[in-house]
């Protein structure tokens, strides 16, 4: 048997099938190899000899990475770099790659489900209606969707679509972003405090990062003085759990529509799952099955562009560049 210049790893992966990724690597003539690892010693084990991997949460931290002597590329399955120690990886020349823009759409769509759901209460009613009662008043009140306010926090790819998809039904959008200097057509730029005191809805479109951890808080939710409904289809630690738990005992806020948790899956104690103007989806906001597609198809085209030669269009780690292991030319 003739064997293959390359050998790539899928560290793990709970996508069920991995046709993309054959397809990619049959290609171009790798080995490919399903690991599906958790821990950092069983990640250096199997990976010891790849060229590339292809990760979703395995743990691939400074230790892991000294001990992968082959490996050139790393490309992460969806946008966040979590398990990944960025600067480990420069300093031993792997490059790092993303796919940052897979699944945008829908995205936006399970925002505007959310906020549907928890306006119209139309989860509480299937509820109701099939514990075996039929009746519009336990609803009230639903108020009219139209004229309302929309704060985004962080107004990127996502918060943009979300509010894009919003307009038509006649609702203002708010949104604070101190990163950018415009919010989009019709979106007005404002800061926090304005978002928190003038929204009937907020809905959180940031990047999960050391100044975005606990961003809503005690603090923040005595500021909310409409009693918005809170959705957050971002990551579940930008909300201050505890704090989400009390404001929605206390009434500071009318609903929350959730699709990403401080803890994935949640505990069972959790009292969120208790609550009724709680909805939760379980971290689903990214998968379409056309997205899924996508996502799995670019993350191997980004390992076999490094192998063959090319720098990722999605690099996240640039410094990399005139110390990288791979052999690839400078344009
Ligand atoms: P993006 O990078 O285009 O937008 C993020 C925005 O957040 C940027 O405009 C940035 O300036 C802003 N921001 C950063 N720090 C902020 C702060 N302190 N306060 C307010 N705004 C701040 O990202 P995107 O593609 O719109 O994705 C947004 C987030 O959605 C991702 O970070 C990811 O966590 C989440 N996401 C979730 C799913 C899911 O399945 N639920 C899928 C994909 C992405």
């Amino acid at each position: 048997m003739v064997s293959k210049p390359w050998k790539v790893v899928i560290t793990d992966c709970d996508h069920g099938f991995i046709d993309e990724e054959k397809q990619e690597f049959d290609r171009i003539g790798a080995e490919l190899i399903l690991a599906q690892v958790k821990e950092e010693e069983e990640v250096i084990q199997v990976c010891k000899e790849a060229d590339g991997l292809i990760n979703q949460y395995a743990p691939l931290t400074r230790r892991v990475l000294e001990n992968l002597p082959k490996c050139k590329v790393v490309a992460r399955y969806g946008v966040g770099l979590d398990p990944v120690n960025l600067g480990a990886a420069t300093d031993l020349g792997i490059i790092v790659a993303n796919v940052p823009d897979y699944c945008i759409d829908e995205v936006a769509d399970q925002t505007i489900a959310l906020i549907l759901t928890l306006v119209r209460k139309t989860v509480f009613f299937d509820r109701k209606i099939r514990s075996g009662q039929w009746d519009f008043r336990q609803g009230r009140p639903i108020h009219q969707f139209k004229g309302k306010t929309m704060g985004l926090i962080g107004s990127g790819r996502i918060g943009l679509e979300v509010a894009k998809r919003i307009f038509p039904f006649g609702v203002r959008v708010i949104a604070f972003d101190p990163y950018i200097e415009k919010a989009g057509e019709e979106i007005e730029l404002t800061d926090l405090d304005t978002v928190l005191k003038e929204s009937d809805f907020i809905s959180i479109h940031c990047s999960l990062n050391e100044s975005t951890r606990h961003l809503i808080g005690e603090k923040e939710f005595k500021k909310m003085e409409k009693k918005p409904l809170l959705i957050n289809t971002s990551r579940g630690p930008i909300i201050d759990e505890k704090a989400l738990t009390e404001a929605l005992k206390e009434g500071l806020i009318s609903g929350a529509g959730l699709d990403v948790l401080e803890k994935e899956p949640p505990d069972s104690q959790n009292p969120l799952l208790k609550m009724e103007n709680v909805i939760l989806s379980p971290h689903v906001g990214f998968y379409s099955e056309e997205s899924i597609h996508e996502l799995k198809r670019r993350a191997a085209e980004i390992v076999s562009s490094v192998l063959l030669g090319k720098w990722p269009k999605s690099l996240v780690n640039p410094e990399v560049m005139g110390k990288t292991r791979a052999s690839i030319s400078i344009s």
